[in-house]
C-alpha cells in the first residue's frame, strides 16, 4: 500500500525528502488535483501536536496563498508572509523557531513574477524618492537585489526579484541560529519562483 498523495510526510524527515513532498504538493495544484481541502474536519484532523515538514516564506501577494499553491493541508507546513518576503527580526525569529524548536528541515523562500513590492523598489530608486513610514524598510531590503540586477536594464524587474530570492536564501543561510544546522546538512533553505499564470513553483540555483 503506498501512501496517500499529500500524507506521506514524516517527522524528522531530511531536507531532501521534505522539498520533494513540497514540490509534489505544488504539482498537484498544478495538474487541477489538490487532495487538500480546508474545512474544519481537517482542522480537527489536525490539532494535536503540531509536526510540520517545511517553512515557506512568500511575499503578502493575494494570488500567492503558499497553503493553496503547494496543496497543502493543516499542520503541514509554516507559513511566513511579508512585503517581497522581506527579513526582519521577527521573520528571522520566528525561521528559528521552526527549525529549532519544532524540528523543520526546510526553509524555502518564495518569490513571484509581477512582484508589487519589487517594482516600488525599482520605482523608488529610478526617481530617488524613498518612501516614508516603514514602507522604506521594503524598499531598502528590496534595493540590493534591484542595484545588482541593474536600474538600467529593461528586465530590471525579474531580473531583480530572481537575485532578491537569492540574497535572502543566502541570508537565511548564515543567520547566527540557521548556520550549523544548514552546514551539518541537517537543514535546507531553498529558492524558489511562483508563476502566477501557470501556477508552478520553480526551483532557483543559489548561485
Ligand atoms: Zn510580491
Amino acid at each position: 500500500m503506498g501512501a496517500t498523495p499529500g500524507q506521506e510526510r514524516q517527522a524528522g524527515g531530511t531536507p531532501r525528502a521534505a522539498l520533494a513532498d513540497l514540490l509534489a504538493g505544488n504539482r498537484r495544484f498544478v495538474s487541477g488535483r489538490p487532495v487538500h481541502g480546508h474545512d474544519v474536519t481537517a482542522a480537527a484532523a489536525a490539532s494535536g501536536d503540531q509536526q510540520p515538514y517545511a517553512v515557506v516564506l512568500g511575499c503578502i501577494d493575494s494570488r500567492v496563498p503558499l497553503e493553496a499553491i503547494f496543496d497543502q493541508t493543516f499542520g503541514a507546513i509554516c507559513v511566513i508572509r511579508t512585503g517581497g518576503h522581506v527579513l526582519d527580526r521577527a521573520v528571522c525569529g520566528s525561521i528559528e523557531y521552526v527549525v529549532g524548536q519544532l524540528g523543520v528541515p526546510l526553509v524555502m523562500v518564495l518569490g513571484h513574477e509581477r512582484c508589487g513590492a519589487v517594482a516600488a523598489t525599482v520605482e523608488a530608486l529610478r526617481t530617488g524618492q524613498r518612501p516614508g513610514g516603514s514602507l522604506a524598510h521594503l524598499v531598502d531590503e528590496i534595493a540590493p537585489a534591484v542595484t545588482e540586477a541593474g536600474i538600467d536594464d529593461p528586465a530590471v524587474q525579474p531580473l531583480a526579484i530572481r537575485r532578491h530570492v537569492r540574497r535572502t536564501v543566502r541570508i537565511l543561510r548564515e543567520d547566527d541560529l540557521l548556520a550549523g544546522p544548514v552546514a551539518a546538512g541537517r537543514v535546507a533553505v531553498v529558492g524558489g519562483l511562483y508563476d502566477l499564470a501557470t501556477g508552478e513553483v520553480a526551483l532557483l540555483d543559489s548561485g
